[in-house]
């Protein structure tokens, strides 16, 4: 499969009144979604990576940003973690996973139906020396993609568009994914984001099917790039980092796991991936206790 870049252009566009931000983050999601969960699994994730993606073009300095995208079910959610570097990662609950396979009826899940009505999104941002900033809000439009741009609406009091399209081969597996991420400066007229709508929608096949720099220069004629950034699937740990999380574990737990001769699995909150200690690893931690 071809790989295309992962990269993001940032660029204001209309008399330089809305700053509009391109992501192409095709090998992103082929990295991070499993072409063996269900499509509505891999759209979910590919909408969060794909705003996230984009959010990553506003931070700044040492700026880090996570989201948790809760739907109704307690268990079901998704979470990406995102830094001013481009790092990008993030997975989905292996609950939401699991009862997307396994639906009683056997019938494929839609997206809107397993967000459900009580979806919230919560996300923090860690400014630095500033702090953290949190906000919540609920998911009223049930796809993720306009629950993202509703938050900033709603939390940051910032009018914001997302416009993401993702393609799936015969195998399932992701063959394009591209997004837009616009927002007014202070002081622009409020029709231009019904403005920004139209002109998507009329060059969407333009934005599919070529470059970033060539259809941004389509859909508005007076573009102006400022920057480019690389984004990349990229989280820091490993089996190392993981390790001393055992000490965290009842020592009973420890013990038991030792004498049935029991692997203890791991996961990284950040990232999702999933680290196994076996009794001979145990041990040793626990002859330090
Ligand atoms: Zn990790």
């Amino acid at each position: 499969m071809k790989q295309t870049s992962n990269i993001v252009i940032r660029t204001l566009a209309l008399n330089s009144s809305v700053r509009v931000f391109l992501v192409d983050n095709t090998a992103l999601l082929q990295e991070i979604c499993n072409s063996s969960a269900p499509l509505v699994v891999n759209t979910a994730l590919g909408r969060a990576l794909s705003a996230a993606s984009l959010i990553t073009a506003t931070l700044k300095d040492r700026q880090r940003l996570s989201m948790k995208i809760k739907f109704s079910h307690p268990d079901h959610y998704l979470y990406i973690d995102v830094d001013s570097n481009g790092n990008i990662r993030g997975y989905i609950s292996d609950e939401l996973l699991f009862e997307s396979k396994n639906r009683r009826d056997g019938k494929p899940y839609g997206l809107n139906e397993m967000i459900g009505k009580h979806g919230s999104i919560r996300i923090i941002k860690d400014i630095g020396m500033y702090g953290n900033f949190t906000g919540i809000t609920d998911m009223p439009y049930q796809n993720i993609t306009d629950d993202i741009a509703y938050f900033y609406q709603q939390s940051e009091q910032t009018p914001t568009a997302f416009y993401h399209t993702i393609q799936f081969n015969e195998r399932n597996e992701i063959c394009r994914s591209k997004g837009i991420m616009a927002q007014p400066l202070p002081g622009a007229p409020a029709y231009l984001m019904d403005d920004i709508s139209k002109r998507y929608h009329q060059h969407e096949d333009c934005f599919i099917h070529h470059g970033l720099m060539e259809s941004a220069t389509t859909m508005f004629p007076d573009i102006k790039i400022m920057d480019t950034i690389k984004i990349q699937h990229h989280c820091e740990c490993s089996r190392n980092t993981l390790y001393p999380m055992l000490y965290s574990l009842n020592k009973d737990e420890l013990l038991l796991a030792i004498s049935n001769q029991e692997a203890i699995e791991l996961m990284c909150h950040t990232c999702g991936r999933k680290y196994r200690f076996d009794h001979v690893d145990i041990m040793r931690l626990v002859q330090t206790f």
